[in-house]
């Protein structure tokens, strides 16, 4: 478990400093399509970019550290599921502006919304979920359904207790509780690993 999560600390942090370099050698258009590559690649390895490679988690991550360590809170994300069609538009519009703006270099159409920006701006503010689960554009094509989905975690039955702890740090809703166990959704699962850690009975582990 060490082991993976330097990894992915080392994956996280070149991930940020890629973007961080491609945005202020204004190649901001390089950076949206290389995540929107990898997000495409979702279909074959699930939610690894969200995981491993993605710079917003890897400000997320580093963001809520900072935060504990101060005694700061960020606002509660609103619980947002009754308005879920309404949000699937929304990000689709998103994508639809990062899609623009990845095909900058070969069109005329220049659009000014900073959309990296978005992100920065929920993250800083919000709790994780509203990002994670309600508004990130690369999340809406990573619904795509996937042919494998590794480093995926999962609950031992035998160990849990079912005290649910895993389940309120869980910023994507991806944990639910059936009428035996408690399960985890690998399609909505950011492979964030805030539910590992908040387990105190080493319930989970990886699939
Ligand atoms: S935190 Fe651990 S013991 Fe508690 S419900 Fe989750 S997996 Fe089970
Ligand atoms: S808390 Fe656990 S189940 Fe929820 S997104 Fe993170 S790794 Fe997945």
């Amino acid at each position: 478990m060490r082991y993976r999560k330097t990894v992915q600390m080392i994956t996280l942090t070149a991930a940020f400093l890629v973007l961080f370099i491609l945005v202020r050698t204004k190649r901001e258009p390089l950076a949206i399509t290389l995540m929107l590559a990898l997000s495409l690649g979702s279909i074959f390895y699930g939610k690894l970019f969200c995981g491993y490679l993605c710079p917003f988690h890897a400000y997320d991550k580093a963001l809520g550290a900072l935060f504990k360590r101060l005694g700061l809170k960020r606002l509660d994300s609103p619980r947002l599921d009754r308005l879920a069609p309404l949000l699937m538009i929304m990000a689709f519009v998103i994508l639809s502006i990062v899609f623009l703006k990845a095909a900058a270099p070969y069109t005329k159409i220049r659009i000014k919304l900073p959309v990296l920006f978005l992100a920065f701006f929920f993250l800083t503010f919000f709790t994780p979920r509203l990002w994670h689960r309600y508004v990130c554009p690369f999340g809406l094509i990573m619904r795509l359904p996937a042919l494998s989905r590794p480093l995926k975690p999962k609950i031992i039955g035998e160990k849990c207790k079912r005290c649910k702890a895993c389940e309120k740090v869980c910023p994507t809703n991806a944990i639910t509780a059936g009428a035996e166990e408690l399960n985890i959704d690998g399609a909505s699962c950011i492979l964030c690993y805030n539910c590992e850690d908040s387990c105190k009975h080493g319930a989970i582990g990886l699939e």
